[in-house]
């Protein structure tokens, strides 16, 4: 895929995005005019009219093996202040811990809908299910693969403060199994809701579930770690999940181990890359 036509896929994303939010009018850069007029897609005025017949469409898997440097995309909600994202969030929460739609809710303790930097972060990591210790606590990630995310975080530079984290399915299934489809479809719409209000620059899917759940597709996370990908405009990188890196460390395979956080790293470098970061030294954070 072209630079333009990712330039145009993300313009397209964001008018969706603000037609979805309630907005009638958008306001555009006069270049950004021209290059559309040029290219036969828009008339040269400076307040273009969002088109009614914009429809929502379900996220698409864009591409995958995109270049490394993708085209900058609209990221934030302009309609929306830190306050009424928190409080947007707020209620998807009490949603969520209502919710009753799936088998998840008879066994879990608590529900996990995610916790971070709400506003516009640079990263959205989003993982698979709670497992024992986010179902106790409420809080996504605070387990054993959490100790791991922490270091993937920490070594990028960030903090957990700084980012967002959040799963696929709210509700922790029954002895870790994997979420079942239903399950996921049933929780996918919080999800997708929070990414809308939250805007991240980035977003990170950690394993299979995660891939599989947010962009609908059937390519494995072998094939997807490190290319990137779209997700309503905002570029998504897929990576392996924490529990994956840590199962080469219980099974003793040292081999195994070094590839995975080596391919994990080479995906976290690029996400840094494409926000502009300078890549911190992993040889502190091994
Ligand atoms: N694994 C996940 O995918 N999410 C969590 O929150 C914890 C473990």
């Amino acid at each position: 895929m072209s630079e333009w036509t990712d330039i145009i896929d993300g313009i397209a994303d964001h008018i969706v995005l603000l037609r979805e939010l309630g907005e009638h009018t958008v306001e555009v850069d006069p270049a950004v005019i021209r290059m559309l007029a040029a290219s036969g897609k828009a008339s040269a005025t400076s307040t273009a009219p969002v088109p009614a017949a914009v429809k929502h469409t379900p996220p698409p898997v864009t591409s995958i093996g995109q270049p490394q440097r993708m085209a900058p995309v609209a990221t934030s909600i302009p309609s929306l202040t830190p306050e009424e994202r928190r409080k947007a969030l707020d209620d998807i929460a009490a949603r969520v811990d209502a919710c009753n739609a799936c088998v998840l809710r008879q066994q879990r303790t608590r529900s996990v809908p995610g916790q971070g930097n709400y506003s516009t972060p640079d990263i959205m990591f989003i993982g698979e299910a709670p497992g024992q210790d986010e179902d106790r606590q409420g809080l996504a990630f605070v387990g054993a693969a959490g100790q791991f995310l922490n270091k993937m975080i920490h070594a990028m530079g960030y903090t957990r403060d700084d980012i967002f984290i959040a799963n696929i399915c709210k509700c922790r299934p029954p002895n870790n199994r994997t979420p079942q489809s239903d399950e996921m479809q049933t929780c996918l719409p919080f999800l997708r809701e929070q990414i809308r209000i939250i805007r991240p620059k980035v977003i990170v899917l950690l394993g299979a579930t995660a891939i599989k759940g947010l962009l609908d597709t059937q390519v494995g996370v072998t094939r997807m770690q490190g290319q990137w990908t779209r997700y309503e405009g905002i570029p998504v990188m897929p990576t392996f999940h924490p529990a994956y890196i840590l199962r080469f460390e219980s099974f003793g395979d040292m081999a195994g181990l070094k590839k995975a956080k080596t391919e994990v790293w080479h995906a976290l470098k690029l996400v840094l890359a494409h926000l502009g970061k300078p890549v911190p030294n992993p040889a502190s954070h091994s």
